[in-house]
């Protein structure tokens, strides 16, 4: 089968491997897509500090079924989360699951972009393996994850209802937190990005005002305007610029939230005023990934029509022309959500 994988510094190669089989407790599943995150795309810059595996939004059918998987049924369509906490340490005691110390070490083998890939029994046993709602297309069902890892931030930041809310970095997760944001109570939506288009796709829904990041007063200069120069509740930095999360130091009220949603590149570093944050009370909170429970709750939100993301993947290409895949997802102006598509498509 083919699977397309991180080969060194800045390429994508397409291997021919053995299929997985799926041992006790395990399932393999058949790949229908799989989304092209922007960590994936951080990964093949290599700015990302991790193992380097790329594909953690996949949704597909069951194609086989290890011993004692009895909650499962071959052919069922599902969608998969990459990782799972262990529920039972004292971070996951906290609730803070997807900082459980375990949790970014479990994974899909061999990753998300494989036309097959074998779940290990852990995560069958958590519940990370789910039934897909008919209701859900799969382009829709590729956007499950990195939506639940907006709606795992709004639960940890706490948004309350009328809220003001500015997203710094408008691309598909951007858009997705927007939407979320709205649908679970905010007052008003703002945000920025570089690209017109993800600009004007944000303003489709969720965004009342998406502002040119060029010119970051705008920014300042329209959070006034839609919050009576008070500043937003709740500014949700959606890359990993320090540039974008400074100037929403800026765009936060006093006593507002800061929340760190991308991925920084790796040593990068925050150039603020320390005085000025503290003075100003702003709580600094990052977010990182999400659980199958929180992907579960989205996956609610959209059978219940409280969001809508079917109009965000925009470019679907095979396992074979994964390159080409990633090549479009890092040119915004072509492209909002890229997938990756394999044989149960
Ligand atoms: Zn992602
Ligand atoms: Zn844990």
């Amino acid at each position: 089968m083919k699977f397309a994988r991180l080969a060194g510094a800045g390429r994508i190669d397409v291997a021919d491997v053995p299929e997985p089989v799926a041992g006790p407790g395990e399932v393999v599943v058949r790949l229908a897509a799989c989304g092209v995150c922007g960590t994936d795309l951080e990964k093949l810059r290599g700015n990302y500090q991790s193992a380097g595996k790329i594909g953690h939004e996949p949704v597909g059918t069951i194609d086989s079924l290890g011993a004692g998987v009895g909650t499962l049924s071959v052919g069922e369509r599902v969608w998969v989360h990459h990782h799972v906490p262990c529920y039972a340490c004292a971070v996951c005691q906290r609730g803070d699951f997807t900082f459980c110390p375990t949790y970014s070490q479990s994974n899909i083998d061999p990753g998300g972009f494989a036309e097959k890939f074998r779940v290990p029994a852990s995560h069958v046993e958590r519940g990370a393996v789910q039934r897909l709602d008919p209701a859900v297309p799969w382009d829709v069902g590729t956007l499950l994850e990195p939506a639940a890892c907006g709606l795992t931030a709004i639960r940890r930041v706490g948004l309350h209802p009328g809220d003001s809310v500015f997203v710094v970095g408008l691309g598909p997760v951007g858009i997705l937190y927007a939407r979320l944001a709205r649908a679970l109570g905010a007052g008003w939506v703002g945000g920025s990005d570089l690209s017109g288009r993800r600009r004007e796709a944000a303003q489709h829904g969720g965004v009342e005002h998406a502002v040119d990041a060029r010119d970051p007063e705008e920014a300042v200069r329209r959070v006034e305007a839609s919050t009576r120069t008070l500043g937003a509740d709740l500014v949700v930095v959606a890359t990993g610029a320090p540039a974008a999360v400074a100037l929403g130091t800026r765009l936060a009220r006093r006593g507002g939230t800061l929340n760190l949603f991308g991925l920084p590149e790796a040593g990068s570093r925050l150039d603020v005023d320390l005085q000025q944050l503290y003075l100003r009370g702003t709580r600094v909170i990052p977010s990182y990934a999400t659980t199958e429970r929180d992907i579960a709750d989205v996956q609610r939100l959209l059978v219940a029509r409280r969001v809508d993301f079917s109009d965000l993947v925009t470019h679907r290409f095979p396992v074979g022309e994964a390159a080409e895949a990633f090549a479009t997802a890092a040119r915004p102006e072509d492209a909002l959500k890229v997938v990756v598509t394999g044989p149960a498509y």
